[in-house]
């Protein structure tokens, strides 16, 4: 499973495998959110600061 660090408190974020672009993944650490992007197979955390209940609708 691939992770990435927090950009606040620099805890690893795990990032399921299979993760599709614009999923939202929470640091275990500092509860941060983040929303993941892939770029050119590149996978990069999005710091995510709106309400997650409104999200994607
Ligand atoms: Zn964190």
């Amino acid at each position: 499973m691939p992770s990435l660090a927090c950009s606040v408190c620099g805890a690893d974020v795990d990032v399921p495998s299979d993760v599709m672009d614009g999923e939202i993944v929470s640091c275990p650490s500092c509860g941060t959110k983040y929303i993941v992007r892939i770029n050119n197979g590149q996978m990069l955390l999005e710091e995510f600061k709106g309400d997650v209940e409104d999200y994607g609708e």
